[in-house]
């Protein structure tokens, strides 16, 4: 998508802090960090939202988890980080490419809100 902010991210069209690239995804740091760590995990091809992805992206969504906790270990929040697919307008998505929040450095509360 060419005016996706997140798939200009993915193709370096505007700056962010990039944390991690493959060929399928990439990660950086949010812009407006809810916790001392804040990543999001994005796929390089662009899919709304997690209501958008398709049997065959399991393969896809599992890398994205993966690499995100992988992420979280790496800064020394593996036994303690959070992992959210926010999906949807009620659930508090405001980019629509499908991203993986990764937090942590702080306490979490239970539900969210
Ligand atoms: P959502 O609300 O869709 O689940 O999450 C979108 C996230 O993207 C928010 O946490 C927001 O701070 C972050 N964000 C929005 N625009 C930018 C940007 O241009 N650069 C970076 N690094 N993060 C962004
Ligand atoms: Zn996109």
């Amino acid at each position: 998508m060419s005016d996706c902010i997140f798939c200009k991210i993915g193709r370096k069209e505007i700056p962010a802090r990039i944390v991690h690239e493959d060929p399928e995804i990439f990660a950086f740091e949010d812009i407006h960090p809810q916790a001392p760590m804040h990543l999001l995990v994005c796929p390089r091809r662009h899919v709304a939202s997690l209501a958008d992805a398709q049997a065959d992206d399991a393969a896809l969504l599992g890398h994205i988890i993966l690499v995100g906790s992988k992420l979280a270990a790496d800064r020394g929040y593996g036994s303690g980080h959070r992992t959210v697919f926010n999906t949807g307008e009620e659930a508090g998505q405001t980019v629509l490419h499908l991203h993986l929040h990764v937090l942590g450095g702080r306490a979490m509360r239970w539900p969210p809100g």
